[in-house]
């Protein structure tokens, strides 16, 4: 590989890689999307690289300008790293129940920080609608929106849809991930069905969202809940509108993350929860479609956000979640 002076070009063009646990538990081909390998360790750096450049196009930003978002926080980080690379300044808005790694991370980039009390949606105060209240009151700034504004889907029609399927060779029999805004799932499942309308393309929706129920029977309803962050929906977003989802299933924080520590363990893979839910689903999609099948899923973001949650004992015991034998030992 060449060098390049473009440090933004180092977003996307992420490997695949074949995951030999789930395979073997399936006689499938179920194959990793590694967008911890981003420069950001997550797959919304795509995201906020389109929504950015996108907003240049139209002319919605100026020199010197500013960009304000609600999130999780691996948006928030992705912004922060592509306005940094391009002389903007950023003003992130975050649930305060996100993992302290996330909020440090944020702080080191340069992002001014705001922490809000976690909210239902329909609450004024919800993280959302403080991030686009804040964005209306500064001045020369622009609201990334990425939960309805459809450049973040289009980051994954055009990006990741295409790369999965040079990367399969164009043999690919399913796809699946879950939904934080829906770019992802949406943006890659239009793109492959491009290609092939045959592709099955399935939501793998965590306890306490309520997608699974509306592609199930066409209700928003939420059962349950769980400790994942970044992905979760109540509602039907922008980037959700017109989804051609043929599949789903409900996936525990349980099951998810017995393949977060088999892919570290067995694989050498140190992941967050959002991946072990999309590799728990991809090894349900598998069990569907049958052997001998070539599917792809999403390893959404590092584990090294999650050292204080997730790999530490304390927390986990806190939450009622299992503890692996060697983080008890520790
Ligand atoms: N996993 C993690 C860790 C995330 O932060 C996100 C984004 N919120 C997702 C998965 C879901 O991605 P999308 O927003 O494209 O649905």
């Amino acid at each position: 590989m060449h060098a390049t002076s473009d440090t933004l070009a180092l977003i996307g063009n992420t490997p695949l890689v074949r995951l030999k646990g789930p395979s073997e538990a399936t006689g499938c081909d179920i194959y990793g999307k590694c967008e911890f390998a981003n420069p950001g360790a997550s797959v919304k750096d795509r995201a906020a690289l389109y929504i950015v450049n996108d907003a240049e196009e139209r002319g919605l930003i100026q020199p010197g300008g500013c960009i304000v978002e609600g999130t999780a926080g691996n948006t928030g980080i992705g912004l922060a790293l592509v306005a940094n690379a391009k002389g903007y300044r950023t003003i992130i808005v975050m649930p305060e129940t996100q993992s302290r790694e996330k909020m440090d991370t944020l702080r080191a980039l340069g992002a001014e920080l705001v922490l809000v009390p976690a909210a239902p949606y329909s609450n004024p105060g919800h993280f959302v609608h403080t991030s686009r209240r804040i964005a209306e009151e500064t001045a020369n700034a622009i609201w990334a929106n990425q939960f309805d504004n459809t450049a973040n889907r289009k980051a994954h029609i055009h990006g990741t849809a295409e790369e999965i399927w040079a990367q399969m060779d164009g043999r690919i029999d399913g796809f699946t991930c879950s939904a934080g805004t829906g770019g992802t799932i949406a943006g890659v499942g239009l793109g492959l069905k491009a290609k092939d309308e045959k592709v099955c393309i399935a939501l793998s929706d965590p306890h306490g969202a309520a997608l699974y129920n509306y592609y199930q029977c066409g209700e928003l309803r939420a059962e349950g809940s769980s400790v994942a962050e970044g992905i979760g929906q109540g509602r039907i977003t922008g980037n959700l509108e017109g989804a051609p989802i043929d599949a789903q299933f409900r996936i525990s924080d349980e099951e998810g993350l017995e393949w977060v520590e088999r892919l570290l363990k067995e694989e050498g893979l140190c992941l967050g929860l959002s991946s072990g839910i999309n590799v728990a689903g991809a090894v349900r999609l598998a069990r569907e479609l049958g052997p001998g099948k070539r599917i792809a899923t999403i390893l959404c973001d590092t584990g090294f956000r999650y050292l204080s949650t997730l790999y530490n004992a304390e927390w986990l015991t806190a939450k009622g979640l299992p503890v692996p034998e060697w983080l008890a030992e520790a």
